[in-house]
């Protein structure tokens, strides 16, 4: 068994970037929009805010009170739609109730969409043409190139079917030429379903719901979840040191997907960047 190790693979892209941005012709911005005081939200803006000073984007973040109308927010966006110092817009999401945030998002123009949320985008990818793909499932297929892994003719099996996370990672896998199942709260036998995967992605945030009996012998299995134990620690989807014993390759929480998601929102911005070009 070995883990994968998503801090390492996530610093050595970072460091990739750090080169081309440090190269690049001109400065590049990425725009991040809150709405209201939710504390999660803001730990999560400071977090982006930092991962670009890391790499050298400047970051430009709109803190909004939740008073205002969905027109001013709407405004906003359009405003830095039309900015040249913004490579890509980030509007942080969830926003406060009362907001429309599908009509707020359409307001963010595809070149600038670094999040690749909007039907834009995951349009684009069924057609395996995307320009952006969100940042979560695109993290885990680069720890899976990284990882030299052939998905040709493998059977991956996705659990969850957000439109951010279990939907994309499908159709990624798919785009790799995977067959995929995609398995979600009404699926039936989904314990048998597992069993038969050569790549598990476990996208439901439930803590420790796969379990080692679930688990092919020699399986890929990777942790999207983020959630909290009895004891409030972080903890992902899959029961980590049970399911170690079959897996061969197997990504923990923390220190797995979580460190490339935001690794691949720079990405994003300097694929923006570039395309503006
Ligand atoms: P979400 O929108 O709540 O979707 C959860 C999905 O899981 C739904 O499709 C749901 O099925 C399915 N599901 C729930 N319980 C299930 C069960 N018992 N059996 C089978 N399927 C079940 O969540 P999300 O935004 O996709 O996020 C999923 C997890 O990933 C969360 O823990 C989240 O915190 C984490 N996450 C982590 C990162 C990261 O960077 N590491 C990024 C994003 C999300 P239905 O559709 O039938 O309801």
């Amino acid at each position: 068994m070995k883990i994968i190790d998503g801090k390492k693979i996530a610093e050595s892209f970072r460091e990739q970037l750090k080169e081309k941005i440090k190269n690049f012709p001109k400065k590049i911005g990425l725009a991040v929009v809150i709405v209201g005081q939710d504390p999660a939200s803001k730990i999560y803006v400071r977090n982006k805010v930092k991962a670009c000073e890391s790499v050298g984007i400047c970051s430009f973040v709109y803190e909004l009170s939740e008073t205002i109308t969905q027109e001013e927010l709407e405004n906003c966006l359009v405003k830095l739609a039309n900015d040249k110092a913004v490579d890509g817009i980030l509007l942080q999401l969830p926003l406060p109730k009362g907001f429309d945030a599908e009509s707020a998002m359409s307001k963010i123009p595809c070149e600038k969409d670094v999040d690749g949320f909007s039907a834009y985008d995951l349009g684009h990818l069924v057609l395996n043409k995307s320009k952006f793909v969100a940042c979560t499932p695109l993290g885990v297929m680069k720890m899976l190139e990284y990882e030299n892994v052939d998905l040709t003719g493998k059977h991956a099996v996705v659990l969850g079917r957000s439109d951010t996370v279990g939907k994309p990672m499908a159709l990624l896998l798919l785009n790799a030429n995977a067959t995929v199942t995609v398995c979600h709260s009404k699926t039936k036998n989904l314990k048998e379903i597992c069993k038969t995967a050569d790549v598990l992605v476990s996208a439901i945030g439930k803590a420790n719901f796969v379990t080692n009996d679930m688990v092919k012998d020699g399986a890929i299995v990777i942790d999207v979840g983020m959630n909290r134990d009895e004891q409030g620690k972080l903890c992902g989807d899959v029961d980590f040191y049970g399911v170690s014993e079959k897996a061969s390759l197997i990504t923990p929480v923390p220190g797995g997907v979580g460190p490339m998601t935001i690794t691949m929102l720079l990405y994003n911005t300097v694929k923006a960047a570039e395309l503006s070009l």
